[in-house]
């Protein structure tokens, strides 16, 4: 399995850069996780955008979902040129699904999440967990039958995430806020309390993603690593980790 950082900002893109949004590709199966704001012009690097089987959004927040739309009207075009000739399933983790609505459902097939779910696309196999944030949040979990990635989504600190993460050979958590920010806000991680997760979740690796807009995202790199006692990864352009 392989996941590629198509964007890895909280909030709003740097500039040339995306939101939330990963590829996870597995011998022919393409799913992303989130599809956040300038996502689908940089997910074009390193996918056929035809080749899509599913989009799983961990929240309704616009920096996890606000390019849902572009890919709709992609998927509009490219099935009447005839590249594709499938709808393309998207879940999304909310309890207002009737809020959401594709302007053409024949390319956009939108499905609601619930936590007892298991979802199977292609070789992958998706479970989730509850967060803590201030709208409903889940994170996702994908397994094949050699290996797990665990995506965080948005979270405050929450046991069920150590749980649901344990022995993870890849944890994608998102890590909003430095060491001295811990508790500023309550929905999201800061440096800190990833490494405890990572931790107790006993993590074989560790990628860093949802940065903040403020501060040098090294500094949450050692900050985690300190703590953690092993090396992390921060997501940027064209990060790849096989697992
Ligand atoms: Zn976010
Ligand atoms: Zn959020």
């Amino acid at each position: 399995m392989k996941l590629h950082t198509i964007g890895y900002w909280g909030a709003y893109p740097k500039a040339n850069e995306a939101t939330s949004c990963y590829l996870i590709e597995d011998s022919n199966t393409k799913i992303l996780l989130d599809c956040g704001s300038g996502a689908l012009s940089k997910l074009q690097a390193k996918a056929n955008l035809e080749d899509l089987d599913a989009v799983f959004i961990s929240h309704t927040h616009t920096d996890h979902m606000a390019d849902i739309y572009s890919l709709e009207y992609a998927m509009l075009i490219l099935t009447q040129l005839g590249k594709r000739t499938r709808p393309l399933d998207v879940y999304v983790y909310t309890e207002d699904i009737a809020s959401l609505t594709f302007e053409f459902p024949d390319v956009m097939r939108l499905h609601q999440l619930r936590l007892t779910d298991t979802v199977k696309i292609g070789s992958l196999m998706l479970t989730f967990s509850e967060n803590i944030h201030e709208i409903p949040c889940c994170s996702i979990k994908v397994s094949n039958n050699k290996s797990k990635l665990v995506y965080s989504g948005d979270t405050g600190y929450t046991t069920a995430l150590v749980d649901f993460a344990m022995a993870a050979d890849l944890l994608l958590i998102e890590c909003s806020f430095y060491r001295k920010q811990k508790g500023m806000m309550k929905g999201h991680l800061s440096s800190e309390e990833v490494a405890d997760i990572a931790t107790k979740a006993k993590a074989k690796h560790v990628v860093l993603t949802h940065f903040p807009h403020f501060g040098d995202i090294l500094q949450l790199k050692k900050e985690v690593e300190t703590v953690f006692g092993q090396s992390v990864y921060l997501a940027k352009e064209g990060f790849t980790f096989t697992i």
